[in-house]
C-alpha cells in the first residue's frame, strides 16, 4: 500500500506555477499532505505577512524565501511573483489563515498570474467559512458568503437591507469588538425569528457553535464576556418566502413541469431561484398532481 505522503508526491507539481495553499485556521494540525508537499516542494512562498508564515511553516519543519503579498502591495507585488515563475519557480500563495482570496490577499495575485498566462493551482484546506457551513445543520441549503460587513452603522444598515430578502443563507465574518453589534444589527435588519449559528474560534481550545434565533444571539453574547472573545462567523438563515415568490415558483415549476419529471422541476427551479429544493419538490408534486386531476 502507498504511504500517504507518497500519495501527494506522485503527481506532478509543474514549475513556473503559483499554488494556492490554504493553511490552518487555528489548528496547526488542519493542513493537508499535499499542501505540505507543495510547501516543501515551492521556491518561494508568496505569504500575506512573511513572519507569521515563517512561524507557522517552522511547525513544520520548512523555511524557504519568501515575498510579502498584502492588501496593500498586491499588484506591485504580483509583478516579482510573475518574474520568478518565468524563471521557473514554483510558489506557493498562503495568506495569514485558512484559504488566501477568501475575505484575504490572492485574488489580485491570481489574477496577475493569470493574465501573464502562467498557471493557477487551487490546493484546498482550511476556510473558517466552509468549518463553520459543515456544522450548520439542515437549515443551511444554499448560501451566499457576505465576508465583512462595513465597519460604519449607516453603510452596514444599507448592505443588510439590500441582503434582507436574499432567499439563501448568509454567511458574515465578523472581529470580536464588533460582535454584539452587528448580531444587533442583523437583528433589526431581518427581524428577530431567523435562525443563526454564532461559531466561535473554529478549531481551536475554546471553540462553541451556538444557534439561537436572530432576536437571541445579542442577549446569548451580552451574558457572557467570554462569549464575545476570538474570532467568528456568523451564519442568519436566509428570507422566509413571500407569496410573490411562492406564485413566482410555482409559474416557473409548472413551465419546467411540462417537460421534466417533478425532482428535474423541483431541481432546476432550486438552482435557478436559490429557494429550498424539498420546499419546490413539495409544489411541484402539488402541481404535477392538480394537472392529473384536471386532464381526467
Ligand atoms: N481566509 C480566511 C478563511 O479562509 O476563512 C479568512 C480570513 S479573514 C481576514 C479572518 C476572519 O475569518 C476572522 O475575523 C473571522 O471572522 C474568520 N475566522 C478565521 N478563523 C476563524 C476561526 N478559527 N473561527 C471563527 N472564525 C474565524
Amino acid at each position: 500500500m502507498l504511504q500517504i505522503s507518497e500519495l501527494a508526491a506522485g503527481q506532478h507539481y509543474p514549475t513556473g506555477a503559483l499554488y494556492v495553499v490554504a493553511t490552518p485556521i487555528g489548528n496547526a494540525a488542519d493542513i493537508t499532505v499535499r499542501a505540505l508537499h507543495v510547501l516543501a516542494l515551492a521556491d518561494r512562498i508568496a505569504a500575506e505577512d512573511t513572519r507569521n508564515t515563517a512561524q507557522l511553516l517552522a511547525r513544520y519543519g520548512i523555511s524557504k524565501p519568501s515575498i510579502a503579498v498584502h492588501e496593500h502591495n498586491e499588484r506591485s507585488a504580483a509583478e516579482r511573483v510573475i518574474q520568478h515563475l518565468k524563471n521557473g519557480e514554483r510558489i506557493a500563495c498562503v495568506s495569514d489563515a485558512g484559504t488566501p482570496g477568501i475575505s484575504d490577499p490572492g485574488a489580485r495575485l491570481v489574477d496577475a498570474v493569470r493574465e501573464a498566462g502562467l498557471p493557477v493551482i487551487p490546493l484546498p484546506g482550511a476556510s473558517a467559512l466552509t468549518t463553520a457551513l459543515s456544522a450548520a445543520g439542515a437549515w443551511v441549503s444554499g448560501f451566499s458568503f457576505a465576508g465583512f460587513l462595513p465597519t460604519k452603522a449607516k453603510q452596514r444598515a444599507a448592505q443588510l437591507r439590500s441582503l434582507a430578502n436574499h432567499p439563501m443563507a448568509l454567511v458574515f465574518y465578523e472581529a470580536p469588538h464588533r460582535i454584539v453589534e452587528t448580531t444587533r444589527a442583523l437583528a433589526e435588519a431581518f427581524g428577530g425569528e431567523r435562525q443563526l449559528l454564532i461559531a466561535r474560534e473554529l478549531t481551536k481550545l475554546h471553540e462553541s457553535l451556538h444557534r439561537c434565533t436572530l432576536a437571541e444571539g445579542p442577549t446569548w453574547l451580552e451574558a457572557d464576556a467570554n462569549r464575545q472573545r476570538g474570532e467568528f462567523v456568523l451564519v442568519v438563515e436566509g428570507a422566509p418566502e413571500t407569496q410573490d415568490a411562492d406564485d413566482a415558483h410555482d409559474a416557473l415549476l409548472t413551465m419546467l413541469l411540462d417537460e421534466l419529471s417533478v425532482k428535474s422541476a423541483a431541481r432546476i427551479a432550486a438552482t435557478l431561484t436559490g429557494a429550498s429544493r424539498s420546499g419546490l419538490y413539495e409544489r411541484a408534486l402539488k402541481l404535477a398532481k392538480r394537472d392529473e386531476s384536471e386532464e381526467e
